[in-house]
């Protein structure tokens, strides 16, 4: 999709990036991280210059989830900017790599944080830069979406009827911002024993999601143990294994960012 949102003047760091995609989620836990990392693996996968901006200062997952060999990031002394670490292809920023540990900050620091490490990293040139957005729809939410000139939003969720109204909240924030939610994600729908399919959170309300906002597409991902355990070693699934299921939900997810 075009980029509607943004009317002010486009920073520095992020002239050279076609798309610039948030993962976003109203509650933690969900698998938001998970579906971002994936996501951009398949996107680099397919041929694409990716990278990662995690923005979740509070509880930075992108450093469990990859595991690139430079845990640090660098400063260029010259132009004061950062540079971004790689792994397998894909340039990553998070704060978990900018070696204080986890923060203790309220909100406007936290915006602060986040402008800088978004805006004045060498992107370079990239087909996408997947936001990897702190849970919620709070402040740090909205200042993150008007810094960066967003092309499309994600949102991740579980099948939980509660998670409904969550939901509709974060697609609420996208459309007051004019950016399109493409997908819903819903994580963790079901397991695969003794020959049967079992829905434990129960069916629809992704579904209903995506009936009563417009949204085109829906993807159910699987509670699968290789998802969280690949996500615990530092490499993505669909990295560790291309031609699974839910690699292929993922390359159809991929498709339509
Ligand atoms: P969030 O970013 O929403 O907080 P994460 O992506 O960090 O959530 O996921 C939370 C935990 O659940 C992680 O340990 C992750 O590996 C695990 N997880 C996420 N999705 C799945 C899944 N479909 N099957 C199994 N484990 C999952």
């Amino acid at each position: 999709p075009a980029r509607t949102a943004y009317a002010g003047e486009l920073p520095m760091g992020l002239q050279s990036i076609s798309n610039i995609i948030a993962v976003s989620s109203c509650k933690g836990g969900v698998g938001k991280s998970t579906v971002a990392v994936n996501l951009a693996y398949t996107l680099a996968g397919m041929g694409a210059r990716v990278g990662i901006f995690d923005a979740d200062v509070y509880g930075p997952s992108l450093p469990t989830m990859v595991s690139p060999e430079n845990r640090l990031l660098e400063m260029n002394p010259a132009t004061k900017t950062i540079i971004p670490t790689e792994y397998l292809g894909v340039k990553l920023v998070s704060f978990g790599f900018a070696g204080q540990g986890r923060a203790i900050m309220r909100g406007p620091m936290v915006s602060g944080v986040i402008n800088q490490l978004l805006t004045t990293t060498e992107w370079g040139e990239l087909d996408y830069l997947l936001i990897d957005m702190p849970p919620g729809t709070g402040d740090i939410q909205l200042t993150l979406c008007q810094i960066a000139p967003l092309t499309a939003a994600v949102i991740v969720t579980t099948p939980q009827k509660l998670a409904f109204i969550d939901v509709a909240k974060g697609v609420r924030m996208f459309s007051k911002l004019k950016v399109p939610c493409v997908a819903v994600v819903e994580n963790m729908c079901y397991f695969d024993g003794d020959g049967k399919r079992y829905y434990p959170f129960g069916k629809g309300s992704g579904a209903q999601v995506v009936k009563q906002f417009g949204i085109p597409n829906l993807f159910d991902l699987p509670i699968k143990p290789t998802l969280s355990a690949s996500g615990d070693s530092g490499m993505p699934e669909v990295v560790a294994d291309p031609l699974s299921e839910v690699a292929k939900t993922f390359q159809n997810l991929g498709v339509c960012v």
